[in-house]
């Protein structure tokens, strides 16, 4: 999920896939357990057609990265920042290794919810979209705005390319008993997955009123940011990005509320 940090990682340059992974060249390479070779163009495919389609509505050049998909047997071989391993079924992003990378699991952990076509395609682009931005230097943000903007720029990518969102946004439990204000993590895997569910709903009711071009702004801004984005800071950059209008929108919104309306 969002992990912002210096560029300039421990492990940088140390090749760490498992020597026996396969290579599939893209525009995202893909390295991936041997006996997932189905499953590795299923995913080359979200990845190949998210990269440009971000590349597209950021206005940037694409960072260069991989994507490692990972065996259940290999999952603590796997990439990462930390020392520990992360929980299996968990899709992240890792500048631990050069490029850097996007670790994908073979399936997706059970926590994912709602389960529809849509799933699988917005998981990838939500980590691909923290990949763009972090391809640049990045200042801290709070964890919900960094969040929301792998949201709704996943968000953003379904709606130029598909699949549709209504089903999945409809099936979206909406009493998640918390707002994106009174959030406190760290919480137990539903509370994140309620969470980012909530920021899913927000970003494309906000991709719905605005259309896309606050992601472009968001993203900009971001980079151009010295200082740590506190909570106050964000809602100004988020404001200023939608344009007029936005201020009160946002007042509006359930989604931005101090208690769960
Ligand atoms: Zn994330």
């Amino acid at each position: 999920m969002g992990r912002a940090g210096s560029a300039v990682e421990a492990g940088a340059g140390r090749e760490a896939s498992p020597p026996s992974y396969t290579r599939l060249d893209a525009d995202v390479p893909v390295l991936y357990a041997p006996r997932l070779a189905g499953k590795a163009k299923e995913l080359s495919d979200y990845l190949a057609r998210g990269y440009r389609t971000l590349g597209q509505i950021l206005s940037v050049d694409p960072p260069p990265i991989i994507a490692y998909i990972v065996a259940d047997e290999d999952w603590e071989k796997a990439p990462r920042d930390n020392e520990r391993p992360y929980p299996r079924g968990l899709p992240y992003f890792t500048r631990s290794v050069e490029p850097p990378a996007l670790v994908l699991p073979e399936e997706l952990s059970t926590v994912f919810r709602p389960r529809t076509a849509a799933t699988l395609p917005l998981t990838i682009w939500h980590e691909l979209a923290h990949a763009f931005l972090l391809g640049r230097e990045v200042v801290r943000t709070p964890a919900w705005f960094g969040e929301f903007v792998a949201q709704a720029a996943s968000a953003a990518v379904a709606c130029r390319i598909g699949p549709p969102l209504e089903e999945h946004l409809s099936r979206i439990d909406k009493e998640a008993g918390f707002t994106v204000q009174n959030f406190r993590g760290p919480a137990g895997a539903e509370d994140q997955m309620s969470f980012q569910n909530l920021l899913l709903g927000f970003g494309a009711a906000a991709l719905e009123e605005f259309g896309e071009g606050f992601l472009p702004s968001i993203f900009h801004a971001l980079w151009e940011e010295d200082e740590v984005v506190d909570g106050e800071r964000a809602e100004e950059l988020l404001r200023d990005a939608l344009g007029p209008g936005g201020r009160e929108w946002l007042e509006s919104r359930p989604e931005f509320q101090e208690d769960p309306l």
